[in-house]
């Protein structure tokens, strides 16, 4: 084996350590969204069109591809254990092609969802922050269908999608 290569057990260390670091985040998040106050419910106001529109498109299609990339990596690691491999290629491909490409996205996606705030109640629209929200979290609802999302704090819908009239 090359020096510097990543062995199977490099990668599930690796898979560890972030599973290890989110946890600590979540478990971070929720001790401080114990003290907060819901905030006045907007559920019956009009729908207003999402803020920064393009980038939150652009924020939906990067979370699809970093879970396409994924599945890639799955299949990349499959064939590399089938009779199919061809010298460590279709793995070393794979998992370059996922590092460059994750790394960027999710590094984007953090961004954007720490700065997208609710214009009604003010509170980070895609990140949980309490245990408990008013309403399920944007991330588990149907957006793409309705085209329209609300608020998990304060029930403010957004619309995603212009409307076609
Ligand atoms: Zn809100």
């Amino acid at each position: 084996m090359q020096p510097g290569a990543i062995t199977p057990q490099g990668y599930l260390m690796m898979a560890l350590i972030a599973t290890g670091g989110t946890y600590i985040a979540v478990r971070l998040t929720r001790a401080i969204g114990a003290r907060s106050v819901p905030p006045t419910s907007h559920e019956s106001d009009e729908p207003k069109p999402i803020p920064m529109r393009s980038l939150f498109q652009l924020h939906q299609t990067a979370r699809w591809a970093i879970r396409w990339l994924t599945y890639l990596v799955f299949v990349a690691v499959l064939i590399q254990k089938s009779r199919y491999a061809t010298a460590g290629m279709p793995l070393k491909v794979a998992a370059i092609t996922w590092v460059c490409l994750t790394l960027p996205l999710g590094l984007f996606i953090l961004a954007f969802e720490i700065y997208l705030r609710c214009n009604s109640c003010g509170r980070r629209l895609l990140i949980k922050t309490v245990d408990q929200t008013a309403f399920p979290s944007p991330l588990r609802q149907q957006v793409s269908r309705t085209g329209m999302l609300q608020c998990m704090h304060c029930g403010q819908r957004y619309l995603v999608k212009t409307v076609q009239s």
